[in-house]
């Protein structure tokens, strides 16, 4: 056994069908009294269910959350938040939501706890990752305030994810595990949980495909993306985590879609270096003769999720600036960061093309 370092991060998280009934006692146990509740516009009928279980501990609702968190949305919800006297955050969502959670915590004087309700498996509430966009450019940091408190997984929360929505999030969990196989500071307990989360995640589709509703899969989804979301946030992430991060905040695309053109290509990238990484993805797909890139392919185009960077928007022109993005920081990858190796594999992404 490789020697290591493992620190566990204190998040409370409660999980079942049902469980958002546990709301009261949930924001009772953090202390707070005055939760100010989150959303984007779309599931602005959500953050008033949450308001209306909350009660008089509800300070108000602000529901504009939107992807990569403006620094402007940012700046509104915090001044809302002090209007408010609001002591803590109820994000009912998926990832955009979370961050903004966490863009509030970041800058609030006193500790401003979070309690996340994922309704996506992007995996924002496990993490101490935050993300905010100025000018066109997002910075990312880590910091552990922003670490959610409390995260209610509540699968019935899950039932009205669109479809298609639902491959790709699921996809977006899997990259998170894929890279945290061959993250340098990996440990066993990391392994273990992305290895079961990726079996977990691709399990789920072929039953949600069959029935979006089916509770029982949405479970095991969701449970799926608290696995990977944990992977996301203990260990660092590499060159899949680096390009799908360039190519949202630079080209605007789609984050779940951009993970999930992406990972067969970055898989590919590193399989040499990372073989017993690859044999584990394997093992958790379930796949007998292709290889973990190629595995990765089939899932998603056998739930009809995009294969290509062309289909979701990329412009041609822009590959090659994404690939002098990519080497312009160092950061860790199993592979050295050639820069017309990845040139190549942005191309092969932008294709289409199934990785061997
Ligand atoms: P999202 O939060 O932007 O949600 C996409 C859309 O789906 C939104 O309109 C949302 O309202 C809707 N939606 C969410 N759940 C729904 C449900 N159950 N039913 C119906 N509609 C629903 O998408 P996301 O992929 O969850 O998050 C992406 C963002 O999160 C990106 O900005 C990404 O960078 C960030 N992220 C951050 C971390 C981190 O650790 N900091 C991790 C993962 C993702």
């Amino acid at each position: 056994m490789a020697p290591f370092t493992y620190t566990a991060q204190a998040a409370r998280v409660v999980f079942g069908a049902g469980s958002l009934q546990h709301l009261g006692r949930e924001i009772e146990l953090l202390g707070a009294h005055r939760a100010l509740v989150l959303s984007t516009p779309e599931q602005t009928g959500s953050a008033e269910r949450i308001a209306t279980l909350l009660g008089e501990r509800t300070a108000g609702i602000f529901a504009k959350a939107k992807m990569h968190v403006p620094i402007e949305t940012a700046r509104e919800a915090r001044a809302e938040a002090q209007r408010l006297g609001a002591d803590c955050a109820v994000a009912i969502g998926g990832g955009s939501t979370v961050g903004l959670g966490k863009a509030i915590a970041l800058e609030a004087e006193l500790a401003f706890p979070i309690l996340a309700i994922p309704t996506t498996y992007a995996g924002s509430e496990m993490t101490s990752i935050y993300g905010l966009t100025e000018g066109g450019v997002k910075k990312t940091g880590r910091d552990l305030r922003v670490l959610p408190r409390t995260v209610i997984y509540d699968p019935e929360l899950t039932l009205t994810l669109p479809l298609a929505l639902t491959v790709t999030s699921a996809l977006n969990a899997i990259a998170h595990a894929a890279e945290g196989l061959y993250a340098p500071d990996g440990n066993p307990v990391i392994s273990l949980m992305a290895e079961e989360g990726i079996r977990a995640a691709a399990a789920s589709l072929p039953r949600l495909a069959a029935d979006p509703r089916d509770l029982e899969a949405r479970g095991d989804a969701q449970y799926a993306a608290w696995l990977c979301g944990t992977v996301l946030g203990q260990v660092s992430m590499g060159l899949h985590h680096k390009l799908c991060h360039t190519l949202g905040g630079t080209f605007d695309l789609p984050h779940a879609e951009v993970h999930t053109v992406i990972l067969p290509h970055a898989l590919a990238y590193n399989a040499a270096q990372a073989t017993e990484a690859m044999r584990r993805i394997r093992r958790a797909l379930g796949s007998d003769t292709a290889s973990a890139a190629a595995s990765v392919f089939d899932l998603a185009r056998a739930h009809d999720a995009p294969t290509s960077l062309r289909a979701i928007g990329m412009p041609y022109g822009g590959l090659d600036r994404a690939a002098d993005l990519a080497v312009q920081n160092s950061y860790p990858n199993p592979r050295p960061l050639e820069r017309s190796a990845i040139r190549e594999l942005l191309q092969h992404a932008y294709d289409g093309t199934r990785p061997d």
